[in-house]
């Protein structure tokens, strides 16, 4: 059968894989035997799913692929966390980490290869965008993972926190959440994920809409319109305000917050000054701030402040009563924290051409 033609299981949700049993008249209960296989069990190969007879399993193999990314490298990090440098099936890397202990485990997943959103201080943002992964390409990271951690059993947070930006690959990242969702394969229940997101409009209002909701966390980093257009430059088209108002009318589940990440850059966005417009800003939102001392990393033009620095912008939050944390930075000794991923690949259009591209389509 021609390649182009095959249909790769690692893509499918249930539904679509009990439709294709219905179709080449053979019991849909095989659909969830499979789905227990992948994701309970862990297994890449259909030759592998013994309580399903031979005949099946061979007839599976000659239908549909069960596309899984290698591991390429795996690095850990003196406290434990662990980056995983991931290869797709066309070559591409990606990374995917873990967080152990935090005190939950922690899965941080990327949604693309790469990312079009050139936030100033962020490494992934260098690359721009190569490609958008799939939803079997997103879940795939967790198969992997759990697999080589040995973690089948355990229970397990997902953060979209990786590289790329959730909701410019819209799609495909909400298939891959109903699939880490369904009850018959990982369940993954929605308050484990939290999507992260510079606040893409259009795609923010549709989230607002889904029946499977993560938790949600906007990457704010500046309480001004100048300064945000300079360092999350997405903002020059869903600016500061209208992004806001979005976060106030958000459908919040009973007893969630929004979490505002906020990247602290010495003596650009971290005086008292500014955690005083922040607490202004989020007057009215069911919010939380977490506080990202910068990363830093050859070629990004910023500098983490001091940890007295950190603590007064935190301080004046928590005086006005804003429930405010500052981010452990896990793993940086192996360039998995945040901000600090990245991986070799060709790419056709400079960043900065990809993001004009994007800003004129939306
Ligand atoms: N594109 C999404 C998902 C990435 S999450 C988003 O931006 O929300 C990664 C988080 O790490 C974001 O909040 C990002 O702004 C932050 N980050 C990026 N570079 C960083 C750096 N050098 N130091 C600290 N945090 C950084």
């Amino acid at each position: 059968m021609a390649t182009a033609l095959r249909t790769d299981a690692a893509e499918m949700e249930l539904a679509e894989l009990e439709h294709y049993f219905f179709s080449a008249n053979a019991p849909k209960f095989h659909a969830r035997q499979i789905f227990q296989w992948i994701y309970g069990r862990g297994v890449t190969d259909f030759a592998a799913m013994t309580d399903l007879g031979r005949d099946l399993r061979a007839q599976l193999a000659r239908d549909l692929d069960l596309s899984t990314p290698t591991v390429a490298r795996r690095e850990r990090s003196a406290d434990g966390t662990t980056k995983f440098l991931l290869q797709l099936a066309d070559g591409h890397l990606i990374e995917s980490v873990f967080i152990p202990d935090t005190p939950s485990q922690t899965f941080c997943i990327s949604t693309q290869v790469g990312c079009a959103m050139r936030c100033a201080f962020c490494l992934t943002g260098k690359m721009g965008i190569v490609r958008n992964l799939t939803a079997g390409e997103i879940v795939g990271q967790v198969r992997v993972l759990l697999r080589e951690l040995n973690m089948l059993d355990e229970r397990f947070n997902i953060v979209l926190m990786g590289m790329g930006e959730p909701l410019h690959n819209y799609d495909a990242t909400m298939k891959a959440l109903r699939i880490l969702g369904d009850e018959h394969g990982l369940a993954v229940a929605p308050r484990r994920i939290t999507l992260s997101t510079v606040g893409v409009l259009p795609a923010l209002e549709r989230l607002a809409t889904e029946p499977f909701m993560p938790n949600l966390a906007i990457s704010l980093h500046s309480t001004t319109e100048d300064q945000r257009d300079m360092l999350v430059p997405i903002n020059r088209k869903y600016g500061l305000k209208e992004l806001l108002d979005a976060c106030r009318k958000f459908p919040l589940k009973r007893r969630s917050r929004i979490t505002f990440e906020y990247v602290l850059l010495e003596g650009v966005n971290d005086t008292p000054e500014d955690a005083r417009r922040l607490v202004k800003l989020l007057h009215g939102i069911k919010a939380k701030v977490n506080l990202l001392p910068l990363n830093e990393a050859p070629g990004i033009p910023f500098t983490r402040p001091s940890d007295a620095r950190v603590n007064r912008f935190a301080q004046v939050l928590a005086d006005h009563g804003v429930t405010v944390s500052v981010r452990r930075s896990r793993g940086r000794d192996i360039r998995a924290a945040c901000g600090q991923l990245i991986t070799e690949s060709s790419r056709k259009l400079a960043p900065g051409a990809q993001l004009a591209q994007l800003m004129e389509q939306h």
